[in-house]
Formats: structure tokens, sequence, C-alpha cells
């Protein structure tokens, strides 16, 4: 039987390995001239600078994502962030424990309710993170903490994810532990696949740009360049990507539906240091930063990422709906040279990215749970924007293509 993935990014290769050890005969088609998409490298001035990702997993090899790429032998190693995270609060860097330690006594055991609620996964609710927090709680340094978590992890502010989904990660996070970094960062992880993809013979076809998907006496017609027929296409290309391609084989309900989709847009500040700027290769959250989220040094666990005695820091900040993206970014590099004394003196700016449009940092905002099984019987979506419910980034990538493999298994 024969299967068409559109896209290798992380979910189109995930769903093309699966699919080829099912016994499927896999073609994929992607139009760039790598494989990998927003989660591969760049190299840059011999730093690993990457496509998208910050070379990290959000519950390192012990989420569904980890889990997948032992399944399909994929050789990858994980290495745990240590500390998980650390949070910087009045020139201070906290863990995560220590965080009640801050508040006057007063709001210390609201803040221990919280965090007990939230390991418990009780209040889950459509009601957005923020005003979940409100009511338990008013103290601006508690929403600031959950604006940087949220802005690093989700790219949204605590306003505008809902408190289910925020509470279900946590969930997972507690279970599972927090992020890691993949030896070779995320062309470590891309590599890998790809040699998943060349033993199972898949045929890997790369400046290949699907224009359309049909369907004609049962199977797809998929044009890429020539016309190839499949019983099965996955399609990594996103929602909106994917009604446009297969336009009238799907309902126009679905289309409308699909069409108003909202993504998540970002800034990420890639720097070179002459020595490091972070003890730790865990996230450091900024709440009182005036727009940067979080920053990380993977350096610190996978110093190969850098040239031999320099070291890799990027930060990253949620891009709000019609900001002016030159005023961010300069907000984002006064933060960074107020975080660190000694910016000027040790780091230079390697590069500035920005992701929104077709190119964003999630293609469905975290709290949006579209199916990976389309309205028509044998047409599939994986990717960032069919992630379940309390799974983030990558690791949702992975379980929502594990809920697509499950639909197809029962189908074929
Ligand atoms: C700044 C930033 C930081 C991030 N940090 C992290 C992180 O640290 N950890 C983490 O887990 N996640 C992170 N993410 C998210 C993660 O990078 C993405 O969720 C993930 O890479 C998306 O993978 P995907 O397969 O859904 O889509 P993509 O990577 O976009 O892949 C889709 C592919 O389909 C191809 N395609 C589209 N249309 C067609 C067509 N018609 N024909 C052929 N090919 C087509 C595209 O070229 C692309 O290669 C970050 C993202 C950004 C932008």
């Amino acid at each position: 039987m024969r299967a068409c993935v559109v896209g290798a990014g992380l979910g189109g290769l995930l769903a093309a390995a699966n699919l080829a050890k099912e016994g499927f005969e896999v073609v994929v088609y992607e139009k760039l001239p790598y494989a990998g998409g927003r989660f591969t490298n760049m190299a840059y001035r011999g730093f690993q600078l990457s496509t998208g990702a910050l070379h990290m997993i959000p519950h390192g090899e012990k989420g569904p994502l980890g889990r997948m790429l032992r399944s399909l032998s994929a050789e990858v190693e994980i290495i745990p962030s240590q500390p998980q995270a650390m949070f910087r609060i009045g020139g201070r860097d906290y863990e995560y424990e220590e965080l009640p330690s801050i508040f006057p006594l007063r709001d210390r055991l609201k803040v221990a309710k919280i965090i007990a609620m939230l390991k418990l996964g009780r209040g889950a609710g459509s009601e957005s993170y923020r005003s979940w927090l409100e009511r338990q709680i008013k103290n601006e340094i508690v929403f600031k903490i959950a604006d940087s978590f949220t802005g690093w992890s989700l790219s949204l502010s605590a306003s505008e994810v809902p408190a289910g989904e925020v509470i279900a990660q946590t969930r997972n996070i507690n279970k599972l532990g927090g992020p890691g970094i993949p030896a070779g960062g995320c062309g470590g992880v891309t590599q890998a696949l790809v040699e998943v993809l060349e033993s199972e013979g898949v045929r890997l076809l790369l400046k290949q740009r699907v224009e359309t998907i049909r369907r004609k006496g049962g199977v797809f017609e998929v044009l890429a360049g020539e016309k190839e027929s499949f019983e099965l296409v996955v399609s990594n290309a996103g929602p909106k990507a994917t009604a446009q391609l297969a336009g009238e084989i799907l309902p126009a309900e679905y289309r409308r539906a699909v069409s108003r989709i909202r993504g998540a847009a970002g800034i990420k500040i890639s720097v070179a240091c002459k020595k490091p700027m972070l003890s730790h290769s865990g996230v450091l959250f900024t709440p009182e930063a005036r727009r940067i989220n979080g920053i990380n040094e993977v350096t610190n666990a996978v110093p190969e990422l850098a040239p031999h005695g320099e070291h890799l820091l990027m930060s990253h900040q949620r891009l709000a709906g019609g900001a002016d993206v030159k005023r961010e970014i300069e907000l984002g590099l006064r933060d960074l040279r107020e975080l660190f004394p000694e910016f000027k003196k040790y780091c230079r700016v390697l590069a500035v990215q920005v992701y929104r449009n077709s190119w964003p940092v999630n293609r469905a905002a975290s709290g949006v749970h579209l199916p990976p099984a389309t309205p028509v019987e044998g047409l599939y979506l994986v990717g960032d924007a069919v992630k379940p419910e309390g799974w983030m980034e990558t690791d949702g990538i992975a379980a929502g293509v594990e809920e697509a493999l499950r639909h197809i298994k029962a189908s074929y």
C-alpha cells in the first residue's frame, strides 16, 4: 500500500518512518532543499544555529518524542537539562521549588497551594490561565512568572492559553520531567530520522513541492511535478496549507474552520559568548525582563554546537499579533544587555530570527486541539497544529503522530 507524506518537518519524518515500519511504501515530498523544517541545524560561523527550535525536547528522553525515537531505533542521545529551570527574580536565580520563599508570608501559602494544584491537575477549565491564577492570588510577580513560562514554551501570554492546557502540561512535566538537549541539537534528531528513512527504503524527495491533492477512483492523486497515486496521504504542511492543497475534496465548513486557526509567533536571538553566561543547561526564565521570556545555553550540555572555547546562548520572546517587530527586537536586545552585565564584553549577536505567518513557532496555538483525521478518509494531518491536550512542542508532534497512527492502523 502506498503512502505519501507532504513535508519533511519533524512531523513528516516521524510519520514516514512509522508508516514504513508498518509496511507502507512511503514517498516524502519536501519543497525545501533540506529535511527537518523548523527542527534542524543551520551552520553559521562555526555555530549550529537552528531553523526554529531552541535545541530542546520538552520532556527529554522520557516524553513521547524520546519514546518514539527509541521505538524507531533512531540513534539520538538526549542529555537531560540540569536543573530543569531557574527563575531570575530581583537579580537572583531560584529553582522552581524555591519560588514560595520569595513571597511575603501572606502569599506564601497561596503560592504553595497553586503549585500543589498544578501538580495534582486540579481545577482544569477553559478559562485562561491568567484568570485562573487571578482567582487564587493577586500578586504581579506570580502573573509575570506565568507569562514567562507560557511565553517561552508556547509563545503565548498566560491570558492566551486555557488553564486546563497549562495544568495538563504541568502534570506531564511532573510525571516525565523537564527538557533534554539532543546531541547534535535539532539536526541530530533530523539526521537520525533521515537515516531511519534510508534504511526503510523511503523515497525522500527534496525540492519537490506538492501542488495539489485530488481524489480519483478511490485513490489520491498527488501532483508534485509529476502525478502519483497513493492510498494514504499524511500532510505535515499544516492545516491551512493542506486545505489549500486538497481544495474541494475537503468540506467547505472544515476549510473555513481551519482558516480560522490561530498560530503562535516569536523572536529568537542567538548569541555567541566567549565565556558561559549561565552555569547550567536548563532554561532561565526571566519574568522581570521587558520582552524576553527565557534563555538557554545549550552548549553547557552539548559543547559541539559552538566552536571550541565559545558558547551558544539563545533567548526567546513571544511576539504579540500586530506588534512593531523592530521595536520588539530592540527591547529583547536591551533585556539581554541588562540581564548579563558582561554582555558587551563577552558576547556578540549572531542572529535574530522572527517566526510568524507561514513559518511560526506553532501552526496552532497550544490549547487548540485539531484531530489528525480529516473528514476525507485516508487524508491525515501531523505536525505542531495537531497536538493532543497537555503535550507541547515536539513532544506534542510525536503524541499527534501516535494518534494518527492509531487511526491509520485501525482503518488499513
Ligand atoms: C523560535 C522557535 C523556538 C522553538 N523552540 C522549540 C524547542 O526548544 N523545543 C521544541 O520541542 N520545539 C520548539 N519549537 C517548535 C518546533 O520547532 C516546531 O513545533 C516543529 O519544528 C514543527 O515541526 P512540524 O513538522 O510541525 O512543521 P515544519 O517543521 O514546519 O515542517 C513542515 C514541512 O513541510 C514542508 N512543506 C510545506 N508545504 C509543502 C508542500 N506543499 N510540498 C512539500 N513540502 C511542503 C515545509 O517546507 C516544512 O519542511 C520552536 C519553534 C520556534 C520557531
